[in-house]
């Protein structure tokens, strides 16, 4: 099988950060349901912080004369057990896009391209950030436990995260 080009591998990731900003919306939504606003709030930003993301692979490949074919995303689970099984959801989606950011890195060395490897440089420090916030919700959950008065403090707190 021929091996695929970082050209098409970015193409993929498009779709894959949409996919991302597929799941962070379902999740708003199931938070949205609880009801949990500011949980539902902070989803709603991360999803959007996605767009930008598969948008910044997207407006690369055209400013490198490529065309983009959009893929179908795939649905993302629409139910989660509780608030700490939706975060380690994302958090394993996250580790998933890490993982396929630094395939792509290897891929732009061995390609040597310059202009790519400085793209997937910001994303592999944007990687690790995505990690530590979603992780840091996750460690908060966990000393929230069954007590519903922390877990709504920590919808308050979610709630203000700022659109970035
Ligand atoms: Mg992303």
């Amino acid at each position: 099988m021929r091996k695929e080009t970082l050209q098409e591998m970015i193409n993929e990731q498009v779709k894959n950060e949409f996919y991302a900003a597929y799941f962070y919306l379902s999740v708003s939504s199931y938070f949205e349901a609880k009801p949990l606003t500011g949980f539902a709030h902070w989803m709603k930003v991360q999803s959007q912080e996605e767009v930008s993301h598969a948008m910044k692979f997207f407006n690369f490949l055209l400013q490198h004369g490529s065309r983009v074919s959009l893929l179908s995303i795939d649905q993302p689970p629409s139910d989660f057990e509780s608030p700490l099984d939706a975060f380690s959801q994302a958090l394993q989606n996250e580790k998933r896009v890490t993982s396929q950011i630094h395939h792509l890195y290897a891929l732009a060395l061995e390609e040597q391209n310059a202009d790519a490897q400085v793209l997937l440089q910001w994303f592999i420090e944007e990687q690790v950030e995505e990690e530590e916030s979603v992780g840091e919700v996750i460690e908060e959950l966990k000393r929230v436990g069954e007590d519903a008065d922390a877990l709504l403090q920590l919808n308050k707190t979610l709630g203000t995260r700022d659109a970035d």
